[in-house]
């Protein structure tokens, strides 16, 4: 219905399932007949994977926004030639950058996973609203989307730490937080967010949550190890 609604997922989603090109089609900026204004927004998350594919080896022109009327017919059949040839110019995906389709399928599985954080990170700029095109390339840059992907952080609870209180477990907007009475809480960096709120809600006494940068974590600790005993108990 609206292309404010198309996210970033939707666009790595058909990329990972083989399309060679993405063509969003959204209504004239300024003339949407709602106060959301959607395709500002659909504007700014194509810019952002725009940057995105670039970052993993994908020709950016391989996705494209236009905005149009419903009553530019011939507008849309010119905009839709002009890109299917531009496609077929750059060849099948992957194939035309040079890239290795089982590593083109993990570089695409790997930012897919990381979008919540990317779109956590991004946050400020994607609500943005771009007056003229000449900002357009400025909004994000391939510096910033490079060192975005390099500074990825992860959380980590430290065992010695974590006096098993639940807040964090509590908070956890995805569930990832595994725990329960005197066990010491554990992050299931599959099912992690990056999000970051563990960090924030656990109490300054214990700090047991770490915030690890471009690092791997550590494993978890075996299940028999995790029982807190308790002085006096
Ligand atoms: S960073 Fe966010 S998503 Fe990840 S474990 Fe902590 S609260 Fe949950
Ligand atoms: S908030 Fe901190 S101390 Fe409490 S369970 Fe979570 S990691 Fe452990």
């Amino acid at each position: 219905m609206c292309s404010g609604r198309i996210d970033l997922e939707f666009v790595l989603r058909a990329f990972s399932n083989g399309m060679d090109g993405v063509f969003i089609g959204g209504c004239r900026l300024n003339e949407c007949n709602y106060i959301t204004h959607g395709n500002y927004d659909a504007l700014n998350m194509v810019l952002l994977c725009r940057k995105i594919i670039e970052h993993i080896g994908l020709n950016p022109e391989r996705l494209r926004i236009e905005f149009m009327s419903s009553g530019e017919g011939i507008l849309f059949a010119e905009v839709i030639n002009d890109f299917v040839k531009k496609v077929k110019e750059l060849g099948p995906l992957g194939k035309g950058e040079g890239i290795d389709e089982n590593e083109l399928k993990s570089k695409l599985e790997a930012v897919t996973k990381l979008i919540p954080y990317i779109k956590l990170m991004k946050n400020e700029k994607l609500g943005t609203r771009l007056k003229n095109p000449e900002e357009y390339d400025k909004l994000f840059t391939s510096d910033e989307i490079d060192t975005l992907f390099s500074e990825v952080v992860s959380y980590y609870i430290e065992p010695g730490k974590c006096q098993a209180c639940g807040i964090c477990l509590r908070k956890c907007p995805v569930e990832a937080i595994a725990g329960g009475k005197n066990l010491v809480h554990i992050i299931d960096q599959e099912k992690c967010i990056k999000c970051g709120t563990c960090f924030e809600a656990c109490p300054p006494r214990f700090s047991a949550v770490m915030k690890i940068l471009a690092q791997s974590v550590p494993l978890p600790i075996p299940e028999e190890a995790r029982i807190i005993i308790r002085e006096g108990k």
